[in-house]
C-alpha cells in the first residue's frame, strides 16, 4: 500500500486541491460563498467546474453525476459523460458551471409522498458546496440536495442542512449571553459507528430471502451462536482482514476518516468507526461507507449485510450516532469546562439536550423507526424502544445537587455550586459506560445508540439538531430578559432539570423492571414503527419543525406517508418471499423426506419386521404433522396477503401488515424452523445458519 498520507483524499476535490487548482480570486470567492452560505454565482461556477473537470480527467474520470440522497434511504446518481461532439466526428470534454450547480434528474420515480403531485412534477438537484466533490468509479460525484421546483425537500440532505442552520442560530444566541461574541458559527459533529455482517457470497446466492429482503426469513438456531462471547474484539480472520484493509484504503481515497475496525459480538459481525466530522459530511461519508462496504466485499467473494437483523436469535446491527456541538473557534460545547463560567455554559447546553430528549422522546423514536429496526428496538435486543438518557455517576450527582440545591461534592471533596466553582472534568473512563442506554453521555458528546445499521443517519440528526435548537431558543429568550443573569441561570437549570429528570436513567435498560419503571415515569414505550410514526404528525412536532424552518407541514405529511409505505412494502416483500420459498422448495423437501421414510417403512414391512413402533414411523408422523401445520399457516398468510389488497389508507396498510401479516410470518417461520431441525441437510434446500455464519474462514 502506498503511504496513507498520500492516498488520503486523493480522489477528493478538497480544500487543498482547490487552493492548488483554482485561480486565487476564485478560491477566495468560493470560500466566502461557502462560509456565508450564499448561492454560487454563474461565472465563479464556470471557473470551478473547469478546474474540477481537468482534475477529474487527469484521474481517469469520464462522467459526472449529481450524487443525492432521495427518501429511499440509499444514494442516487445519474451519470452524464463529459463528451460533446465536435466537427469531424470528434468530441471534446466539457463541464459547465450550470451543470455543476444544478441538475434535473427525472424525479418522478423517487418517493415524494404526494409532494410532487400537488406541486410540480419535476425536481432538481443543487450542489452542497460544504461537502466536497469526489471521484467514484471514474465518475465525478457532486454531493447535492434534491428539491421539487416549488422548493419542497425531496431528500435527506436538505432538512439536515436546515436543521444545522437552526441549531447554529440558536446556539450562537446562547453563546452571546456568555459573552462569546467571537463565535460566528456553531456546528454539530457526528461520528457514526457502523456495524455489519460479512458472509460468503456463495451462501448468500443460495438464499432468496437474503437476496430479496436482506435478512433470513427462516433458519433454525445454530449449535454455536454468540454464547461464548469469543468473537467480540477477537482476532480478525485473514479474508475479513484483507477486506478491511481494502475498505480502509478505498474510504481514505474518498476522504472518509475510517479509523477503528473490529469484530463485533455476533459471529460474522464487524464494526467500522470513523473520526467524527461535521454532521452533513459525516452523513455523506456514512452513505459512502455503506456503499463501499458492499462493493469491496464483492471483490473478496463476500457479501456485506447491512440489515438490522439478518439472523434471528443472533445480535442485530446498529449504528451509534456520537453527536456533539462545536463552535467555529474550536470549542466543544458538550465538554465540561475549566472555569466556573464555562461550566455554567456547559450545564446550560447539557440541560437543553436533557429537556429536548425528554420533551421530544417520541420524535427521536420516530427517527429510528423502520421495519428492519423493529427487530431490535422493542424486541429482545439492545437498545430498548424506551428513550432514556445515561449521564454517568459524576454528572448525575451534579444534576442531583442542582435539583436539591445542595453543593456537589466530587471525589476529591471539592465543593461546587453553579457559577462559583469548577466542575471536575467528567471522566471518560469506559468502565463508567452504560451500554444498555439508548442515549448516553460519554464525556464530551452524546451517543444515540438506537439507529438501525442500514438507515441514513440524516433523520436522527435532523431531529436532534431541531429539538436542541428549540430548547436553546427558549433558554436564551428567558435569559436575555433577566436582570441578574447568574441568578436566572441557576433558577432555569434547577427548574428544567427537576422537570425533566425522569428521562435520566442510569440502570440496566434491558431489564424488565425498567419497562414498568419507565411507564411509571410517563416515558413512552413505542414498540414498533406503526406505534411510533403517528407522533411525527402531531401538532407539537409540526410546530417545532415549522418554527425552525426544517420541514413544512406538507413535507412532514409526505415523509410520514413515505415511511409508512416503506414499512408495509418491506413486510409485503418479505411475506411474498417466504411464501415462494415454502411453496417452491421447503414443502418439496418435507415431502421428499416423508417419501424416503415411507419407502424405508414399506421395505422394512415387506421383510416381515414389525414397523408399528419403529423410528421411521415416529419420524414420518412428526414430519407429516409439521407439514400439515406448515401448510395451514402458509394458507393463512396467503389469505391475509389477499386481504391487505382491500385496504388503501397507508396507515391501515402498515397497521395490518404489522398486526396480521407479520404475525402470520412469525407463525409460519416457527414451524419451518422446527422442520429444518428434523429434515436431513442433504434434502434441506437452503444453507443453514451455521453454514452461513461460519462461511467466512
Ligand atoms: P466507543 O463508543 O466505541 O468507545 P469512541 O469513544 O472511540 O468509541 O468514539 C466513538 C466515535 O465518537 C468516534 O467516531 C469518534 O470520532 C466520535 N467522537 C469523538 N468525539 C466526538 C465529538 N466531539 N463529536 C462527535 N463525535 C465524536
Ligand atoms: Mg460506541
Amino acid at each position: 500500500m502506498s503511504k496513507v498520507t498520500e492516498i488520503f483524499g486523493s480522489k477528493v476535490f478538497n480544500d487543498e486541491t482547490m487552493k492548488e487548482r483554482l485561480p486565487k480570486d476564485a478560491y477566495k470567492a468560493l470560500k466566502k460563498t461557502v462560509e456565508e452560505g450564499r448561492p454560487l454565482d454563474r461565472e465563479l461556477a464556470n471557473v470551478i467546474a473547469h478546474a474540477m473537470k481537468e482534475w477529474a480527467i487527469e484521474l481517469g474520470a469520464t462522467h459526472f453525476t449529481h450524487w443525492f440522497q432521495p427518501m429511499t434511504g440509499v444514494t442516487a446518481e445519474k451519470h452524464d459523460s463529459f463528451i460533446q461532439p465536435e466537427d469531424g466526428g470528434k468530441v471534446i470534454m466539457t463541464f459547465s458551471g450550470k451543470e455543476l450547480i444544478k441538475g434535473e434528474p427525472d424525479a418522478s420515480s423517487f418517493p415524494s409522498g404526494g409532494l410532487r403531485a400537488t406541486f410540480e412534477a419535476r425536481g432538481y438537484t443543487a450542489w452542497d458546496p460544504t461537502s466536497y466533490v469526489f471521484i467514484k468509479d471514474d465518475t465525478l460525484c457532486i454531493p447535492t440536495a434534491f428539491c421539487s421546483y416549488s422548493g419542497e425537500a425531496l431528500d435527506k440532505k436538505t432538512p439536515l442542512l436546515r436543521s444545522m442552520e437552526a441549531l447554529d442560530k440558536s446556539a450562537v444566541k446562547v453563546l452571546k449571553l456568555f459573552g462569546h461574541d467571537d463565535v460566528k458559527r456553531v456546528i454539530t459533529t457526528v461520528g457514526p459507528e457502523q456495524e455489519y455482517f460479512l458472509i460468503d457470497s456463495e451462501m448468500y446466492n443460495k438464499r432468496p430471502d437474503l437476496i430479496y429482503t436482506g435478512r433470513t426469513l427462516f433458519g433454525a438456531k445454530p449449535p454455536k451462536g454468540q454464547e461464548l462471547e469469543d468473537h467480540y474484539f477477537g482476532t480478525i480472520k485473514p479474508r475479513v482482514s484483507a477486506f478491511m484493509k481494502e475498505l480502509d484504503e478505498e474510504l481514505w481515497k474518498l476522504g472518509v476518516l475510517a479509523k477503528t475496525k473490529h469484530n463485533e459480538v455476533a459471529p460474522a459481525q464487524h464494526e467500522l468507526a470513523p473520526v467524527f466530522s461535521t454532521t452533513n459530511i459525516a452523513t455523506d461519508h456514512n452513505q459512502l461507507t455503506m456503499e463501499m462496504m458492499k462493493v469491496v466485499a464483492g471483490r473478496h467473494g463476500m457479501t456485506c449485510l447491512l440489515h438490522e437483523k439478518p439472523f434471528a436469535g443472533v445480535n442485530g446491527s446498529g449504528k451509534h450516532n456520537n453527536w456533539s456541538i462545536s463552535t467555529d473557534t474550536g470549542v466543544n460545547l458538550l465538554e465540561p469546562g475549566a472555569t466556573p463560567s464555562q461550566n455554567a455554559q456547559f450545564l446550560l447546553f447539557l440541560t437543553a439536550v436533557i429537556k429536548a430528549v425528554d420533551e421530544y422522546q417520541e420524535l427521536l423514536r420516530v427517527s429510528v423507526a423502520s421495519a428492519g429496526n423493529d427487530h431490535r428496538l422493542g424486541a429482545n435486543e439492545a437498545p430498548p424502544a424506551i428513550i432514556s438518557m445515561f449521564l454517568g455517576d459524576e454528572l448525575e450527582a451534579i444534576v442531583e445537587s442542582i435539583i436539591d440545591g445542595t453543593d456537589y461534592e466530587d471525589i476529591k471533596k471539592k465543593k461546587m455550586s453553579i457559577g462559583a466553582a469548577v466542575i471536575p472534568s467528567i471522566s471518560q473512563d469506559t468502565t463508567d459506560r452504560n451500554r444498555t442506554s439508548p442515549f448516553a453521555f460519554t464525556g464530551n458528546k452524546f451517543e444515540f445508540r438506537s439507529l438501525g445499521s442500514s438507515a441514513s443517519i440524516s433523520g436522527p440528526n435532523v431531529i436532534l439538531n431541531t429539538i436542541v435548537a428549540e430548547e436553546l431558543d427558549k433558554f436564551s429568550e428567558e435569559l436575555e430578559k433577566a436582570a441578574d443573569f447568574d441568578k436566572a441561570l441557576a433558577e432555569l437549570l434547577k427548574r428544567e432539570l427537576t422537570a425533566h429528570k425522569r428521562i435520566i436513567f442510569n440502570g440496566n435498560g434491558y431489564a424488565p423492571e425498567w419497562v414498568a419503571e419507565a411507564e411509571k415515569r410517563g416515558l413512552k414505550n413505542l414498540k414498533s414503527t406503526v406505534d411510533a410514526l403517528p407522533a411525527f404528525i402531531e401538532e407539537k412536532s409540526i410546530d417545532v419543525f415549522t418554527k425552525h424552518n426544517v420541514f413544512t407541514e406538507q413535507e412532514i405529511l409526505s415523509r410520514y406517508d413515505i415511511q409508512l409505505e416503506n414499512y408495509y412494502k418491506v413486510i409485503d416483500i418479505e411475506a411474498l418471499t417466504m411464501d415462494a420459498m415454502v411453496k417452491k422448495n421447503i414443502m418439496a423437501a418435507a415431502n421428499d423426506y416423508q417419501y424416503s421414510l415411507a419407502e424405508t417403512l414399506n421395505a422394512k414391512a415387506a421383510t416381515g419386521i414389525s414397523v408399528d413402533s419403529s423410528v421411521e414411523k415416529k419420524r414420518l408422523q412428526q414430519a407429516s404433522d409439521l407439514t400439515v401445520k406448515m401448510d395451514a399457516r402458509l394458507e393463512r398468510l396467503e389469505a391475509d396477503i389477499e386481504k391487505a389488497k382491500e385496504l388503501s389508507d397507508t396507515y391501515d396498510l402498515a397497521k395490518f401488515h404489522h398486526d396480521v401479516i407479520f404475525a402470520d410470518m412469525n407463525d409460519l417461520r416457527e414451524v419451518v424452523d422446527e422442520l429444518e431441525t428434523v429434515v436431513p441437510s442433504d434434502i434441506w434446500p437452503y444453507p443453514t445458519y451455521a453454514e452461513i455464519l461460519y462461511s467466512v474462514k
